[in-house]
């Protein structure tokens, strides 16, 4: 991009955002950062279980490699997660370097192991509080550094302006003022979307909107319909749903249903440490069989003194329903929790639009591919994060992948009567009854339906006027369901129960584009 004067507009307090201001600001830019939200309520702050690299003697970027090839289900962008695993020592070094307080064990940083991963190689902190750590380690150091941060300031729209990047589009009263920025570089650090579905292990701040607001503005994104559904998180009637980290099956914890039995033994050689998606589909089988609503995660097997010492947050959390983890099972259904596809990205984190940047889970780098692997979105941000910062000093040229099949979708126009409330109730509905773990072209496409008559409740009437956040929520749930209609086949998180099988000719990506907009970089 041409000659921006060092001032970039960082979209998003999580670990990516406040990362990529760091580095930004230690190269010399000028980072201004800005959430919706608090400066740290984000998804990272409740990441328990923790952040995978391969520095233990028995492990390598190699097999760190293999283990992500093979959670991706044969989507996996292999360039993109061979500089997730050899770059990651080098993000975690950094962490340290910030100050990030990981456990050890006689002074060297202790690793735990996770579902699918064939090495411990998961560093944790705080026990079981390792997002919480990493988030206001980074948050201190970027108050510290005097990086000016805009809480309550949400960005509504991005409007490309040519060789100069894009404007930004930010409001702090929900869109009715709305500030436009000086063109430049804007980097999109603003999270998943996992709090668009009923069920969900996201905090609400979690609604896709880097994604809708990026299709607005023409860019290109990929694979949208893998959203990953995490098997265990806490179930009691009105309870918050609380995620119990899959390290604790690393543990050895196991799953039983109502009557005692292991139902995922015999289902998969790894049982309970087989990927997310047979797991969360064979819980959700099991509870549709047997009609009692949740199963049992039984952790009694392990010591009490290492399951306290390794999980204190979850036995404070299990505390409060009066129950002990080296005693009691702990009632666990599946909840959507991560969203694998988003806006598509280079290796250096340049969407299809100049001057606009992705990393984090909004992004899509390809790394996770189909599925991603426990403990990789940590550390997506980081190494993501650390190249975007780096980008916007010494651009390279790189091209972006290039999806096997372009969608390209018309959005309508509408009213702006919609009850936003009630439209947001309506739309995490129809995610989780119709687009969630188990889908079918029927549900998929009676939602795509109603959700396009949402949109012509909730889109601004004037087209000058700027879609607030519910208008991109429905936008957001039905690029998902688009996306999941379009793929004809089972693979990695996406479950059709009418085309059951992976297809060879389906191992490949899925764009999405604005149907007036040409795939291609502006
Ligand atoms: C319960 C739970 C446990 C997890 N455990 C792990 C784990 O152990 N290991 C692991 O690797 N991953 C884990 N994950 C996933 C991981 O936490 C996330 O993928 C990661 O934190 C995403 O970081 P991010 O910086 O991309 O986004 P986030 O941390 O979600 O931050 C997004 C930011 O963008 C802001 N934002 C959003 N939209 C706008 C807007 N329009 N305008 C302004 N600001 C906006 C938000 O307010 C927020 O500040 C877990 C997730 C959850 C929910």
């Amino acid at each position: 991009m041409r000659g921006h004067d060092g001032h970039i507009l960082v979209v998003g307090t999580g670990i990516a955002g406040l990362y990529v201001a760091l580095r930004c600001r230690e190269l010399g830019l000028h980072p201004t950062l800005i959430t919706k939200s608090q400066l740290d309520e984000a998804n990272t702050r409740y990441a328990q279980g923790g952040i995978a690299a391969a520095i233990g003697k028995d492990d390598s970027p190699a097999l760190h490699l293999a283990d992500t090839l093979r959670a991706g289900a044969g989507l996996v962008n292999r360039a993109a997660a061979r500089t997730l695993v050899f770059e990651a020592p080098a993000r975690i070094a950094d962490l340290v370097r910030y100050g990030v307080p990981f456990d050890t064990i006689e002074g060297q940083i202790a690793l735990g192991r996770e579902a699918a991963h064939s090495r411990a190689r998961i560093l944790h902190a705080g026990g079981d509080a390792t997002g919480l750590s990493i988030e206001e380690t980074l948050k201190k150091r970027v108050l510290d550094a005097g990086i000016e941060v805009r809480e309550r300031t949400a960005l509504r729209g991005v409007r490309p302006a040519g060789r100069d990047g894009v404007v930004a589009l930010i409001s702090t009263d929900r869109g009715r003022t709305v500030e436009e920025t000086e063109p430049g570089p804007v980097v999109l650090a603003t999270g998943g979307a996992g709090s668009l579905y009923r069920q969900s292990s996201n905090p609400s701040i979690a609604t896709g909107e880097g994604v809708a607001i990026a299709f607005r503005a023409g860019a290109l994104l990929t694979d949208m319909e893998f959203i990953q559904f995490h098997p265990t998180v806490f179930w009691r009637e009105g309870a918050p749903r609380y995620l119990i980290t899959e390290a604790v099956r690393g543990e050895g914890a196991v799953l039983r249903n109502e009557s005692g039995e292991r139902f995922l033994v015999g289902q998969h050689r790894d049982a309970e440490l087989a990927p997310r998606d047979i797991v969360s589909r064979a819980v959700e089988r099991e509870i549709q069989r047997s009609g009692h609503p949740c199963v049992y995660l039984d952790a009694t097997g392990i010591p009490r003194d290492r399951f306290y010492g390794r999980f204190p947050s979850v036995c404070r959390f299990l505390a409060t329903y009066g129950l002990d983890p080296s005693r009691d099972w702990i009632p666990v259904t599946p909840v959507a929790h991560y969203m694998m596809g988003g806006v598509t990205t280079d290796l250096e984190g340049r969407t299809s639009l100049r001057g606009l940047y992705a990393c984090g889970e909004v992004a899509s780098t390809g790394v996770h591919g189909a599925n991603r692997l426990a403990s990789n979105s940590l550390l997506e941000g980081l190494v993501f994060g650390e190249r975007v910062a780096r980008q916007l000093v010494h651009p390279v040229a790189t091209s972006l992948p290039v999806p096997g099949r372009l969608v390209r979708m018309a959005w309508p126009s509408g009213d702006g009567r919609g009850d936003p409330a009630k439209s947001f109730d309506r739309v995490r509905d129809l995610l989780w009854d119709d687009v969630g773990i188990v889908r079918d072209g029927g549900h998929l496409r009676s939602a795509l339906d109603e959700l396009g008559e949402l949109a012509r409740r909730t889109e601004p009437r004037r087209a000058s006027d700027v879609p607030g956040p519910v208008a991109n929520a429905v936008l957001t749930a039905s690029l998902i369901a688009r996306a999941a209609l379009t793929r004809t086949e089972s693979r990695g998180a996406h479950y059709r129960s009418d085309f059951p099988q992976r297809r060879p000719a389906w191992r490949l990506h899925i764009g999405i584009v604005r149907q007036d907009v040409p795939a291609r970089r502006s």
